[in-house]
């Protein structure tokens, strides 16, 4: 990122972005032609895959099971669509069978699901989902924003027609940009389109004439954490894609077993639900929530997050994203967090905390678990 800028259309800098498109489309695991990186955060691409898909009156079907299912549902109604929401107590899964029921009953055009809900730490089971919704001629679109780089996420093989994920959870860049792919299913239908794409800043096949290979001028990408998102694939494949999901895997499971073993409780009760980059644990009774997160960021340097939307004040997030999925941060947020619990009068084990997640590593030896 520090590279001194170069012209966004240098010629060195389209062999750039011709690696991050390549890139890109092995960490989504997929071979969709229409796959490059929005300029903007997150939230810029579920924008971008919402504004180009959806046209006015068009039935957008959203799961919503936490903050960022309930953000797809605004930004699509903003946009015009008629919006159906189903929804899932925040901190379980849907049921597939249900939400294909839902998809049979409705009927929509497009279909929108968070994989990895980052509010309540729930990973939602997909495949089947994205089946149906093929099956019933819907448009399925899928936010991998927390789960791209952590999770094994399958584009090509679960049938996914759109998703955008960001640079800066399990990615393990800045934040900036936001990845995102089209199937050529979507992509027909941005191109049957009754009326441009309302966004003009978003709009697919025009940005497509920069990132594809017309390499013609849209608008000025930035051109530092395009650097910087290339160096960020480059370490996911020096590590190895699975390699990366299994140290995520092991990391998550040992907090999640340190945390249980203290005394605490975790707001997702079934564990194949678990989220493994981002564990939700609930603030005891009795405890001041933010005065332990602050306390946790003056003392340890340790930053947590905190409830959203109704978990708001009930629960905190630990979030074990790219480089700090490490063994040496579970081992750290497990002590501090007992050390200062003891302290505020809540009385918990760190000692079989620390057991049971070095119980962990000793039946995962083989995984690397550290950066
Ligand atoms: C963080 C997040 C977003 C929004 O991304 P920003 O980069 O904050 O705009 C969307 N969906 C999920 C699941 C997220 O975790």
């Amino acid at each position: 990122m520090v590279h001194q800028p170069i012209g966004h259309l240098d010629p060195d800098f389209l062999t750039v972005m011709d690696e991050v498109r390549e890139g890109l489309r092995r960490l989504f695991r997929t071979r969709n032609g229409l796959t490059f990186p929005i300029s903007g955060t997150g939230s810029a691409g579920m924008e971008a895959c919402l504004a180009n898909l959806i046209e006015d009156g068009d039935k957008v079907l959203v799961f919503v099971e936490g903050y960022f299912g309930n953000r797809m549902a605004q930004m699509a109604e903003r946009l015009g669509a008629e919006v159906i929401v189903v929804e899932q107590e925040w901190g379980k899964a849907f049921d597939p069978d249900d939400a294909c029921e839902a998809i049979r009953k409705h009927n929509p055009k497009i279909v929108a699901i968070v994989h990895a809900e980052t509010s309540t730490g729930v990973l939602q089971p997909v495949e089947e989902i994205a089946k149906c919704a093929r099956e019933h001629d819907a448009i399925i679109v899928l936010d991998t924003v927390t789960s791209l780089g952590g999770v094994p996420v399958l584009i090509d093989e679960w049938g996914v027609d759109a998703s955008y994920s960001a640079t800066q959870k399990c990615v393990g860049a800045p934040p900036g940009l936001a990845p995102v792919t089209f199937h050529d299913r979507a992509v027909k239908v941005l191109k049957s389109r009754k009326r441009p794409c309302r966004s003009w800043y978003f709009d697919a096949l025009l940005v497509k004439t920069y990132w594809g290979e017309d390499r013609a001028y849209h608008h000025t990408a930035p051109i530092n954490m395009v650097f910087a998102l290339r160096e960020a694939l480059r370490l996911i494949e020096e590590e190895g894609l699975e390699n990366r999901w299994e140290r995520h895997r092991i990391n998550g499971l040992a907090l999640a077993k340190g945390l249980e073993a203290m005394g605490l409780t975790l707001l997702v009760t079934e564990p194949e639900h678990r989220l493994p980059v981002l564990t939700t644990v609930l603030v005891p009774d009795g405890v001041d929530d933010a005065r332990v997160r602050t306390r946790l960021l003056n003392e340890f340097h340790l930053e947590i997050g905190a409830g959203l939307g109704p978990l708001k004040g009930r629960i905190w997030r630990f979030g074990l994203m790219g480089y700090s999925s490490q063994k040496r941060n579970v081992f750290l947020a497990i002590s501090a967090l007992g050390a200062i619990l003891r302290d505020e009068g809540f009385p918990c084990d760190v000692e079989s905390g620390l057991a049971a997640a070095q119980e962990v590593y000793r039946s995962h030896a083989a995984v690397a678990v550290e950066v």
